[in-house]
């Protein structure tokens, strides 16, 4: 499992030439921690023993559902994300951010985490002059590749159209354009993220140059949390159809047409389909208090 360690910034300022002691365990947040922290910050923050935290907690795949992280805190506004950085360095809490939440080990819903949602920082902003897409950290692969194949552009993607844009190039991305357009973590040419100490950096080739080679394939849940980044473009190709057969335990039977990567498919997939199909669980899931099929 990987998530961000809040221990990290603070074991290296430990005092140099000291005997190494064993480490103190930063206490618990209390209560009162917490509902001063959710204060702070725009997004709910939700405790086991809510109805909220029991849906904010759950993720794409049905094994994780049992995972009971600290809390969920469902991001609003990129500035808050540096505050949960801080309170979890305070409490030595481990993050675990999460854009679709498809993560095959369940890193984002993990055990004794603190998850940040960043589902709603899903903004897509297409460039034609610099020839990229600025992408927030939220945005599925369908968002963007809806919001491109509308210019006659793309990027290479993954076949699944709620996995996270974020999570697919953090991890490296391969589809079917892999051929032609190479890796979606080719195509980053800029990430903007708070580290764990609450500070941000932007990484390119040039600048920060070492965070952005680590970013491009092993940047999911390590490094910090990405709150935006750009992605090259390239022009769009023949549209075609894609299937995506999902996990037996997601479908009615004889349904094959859950997920689909064509952007001309209306409405949007796992939107009113999914709720009318399969009751509220999985749009629940998708979007909290939203509607993604508009
Ligand atoms: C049904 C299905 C189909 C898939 N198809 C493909 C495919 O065709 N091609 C392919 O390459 N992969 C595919 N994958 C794998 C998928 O790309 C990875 O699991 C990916 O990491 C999921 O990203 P996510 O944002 O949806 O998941 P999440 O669980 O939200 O995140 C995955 C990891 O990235 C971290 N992370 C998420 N957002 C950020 C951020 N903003 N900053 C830092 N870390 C972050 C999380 O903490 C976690 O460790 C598929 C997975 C599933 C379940």
């Amino acid at each position: 499992m990987t998530a961000l360690a809040g221990c990290a910034a603070r074991a290296a300022a430990a005092p140099a030439g000291r005997a190494r002691s064993v480490p103190t365990v930063a206490a618990k947040p209390t209560t009162q921690d917490w509902i001063a922290f959710a204060r702070t910050v725009q997004g709910p923050v939700d405790l086991p023993g809510t109805a909220q935290y029991d849906r904010a907690k759950l993720v794409f795949d049905t094994r994780f559902d049992a995972n009971r992280p600290v809390a969920v805190m469902v991001v609003q506004r990129t500035a808050d994300i540096a505050r949960a950085m801080r309170f979890a360095q305070r409490f030595d809490l481990q993050i675990a951010p999460r854009g679709g939440g498809h993560s095959y080990v369940g890193a984002s819903a993990a055990n004794g985490t603190l998850v940040l949602d960043l589902r709603p920082l899903h903004s897509v902003t297409y460039d034609p002059a610099s020839r990229t897409v600025l992408v927030g950290s939220g945005a599925s692969l369908y968002d963007v590749k809806a919001h491109l194949a509308a210019h006659g552009r793309a990027i290479p993607t993954g076949t699944c159209p709620t996995v996270g844009t974020a999570g697919l190039t953090l991890g490296g991305g391969l589809g079917v354009e892999s051929r032609a357009h190479g890796l979606t973590a080719d195509r980053l040419t800029e990430a903007h993220l708070v580290l764990p100490d609450g500070s941000s950096v932007t990484a390119t080739a040039t600048q920060h140059s070492d965070i952005f080679w680590a970013l491009r394939g092993g940047g999911g849940g390590n490094i910090g949390i990405v709150d935006r980044a750009a992605l090259r473009h390239a022009r769009s190709r023949r549209p075609g159809h894609l299937h995506p057969h999902l996990p037996q335990q997601r479908c009615s039977p004889g349904d094959d047409r859950l997920g689909s990567m064509d952007p001309g498919d209306r409405p949007l997939p796992l939107g009113r389909r999914a709720r009318r199909r399969h009751g509220q669980r999985w749009a629940a899931r998708q979007h909290r208090g939203g509607d993604d099929s508009g």
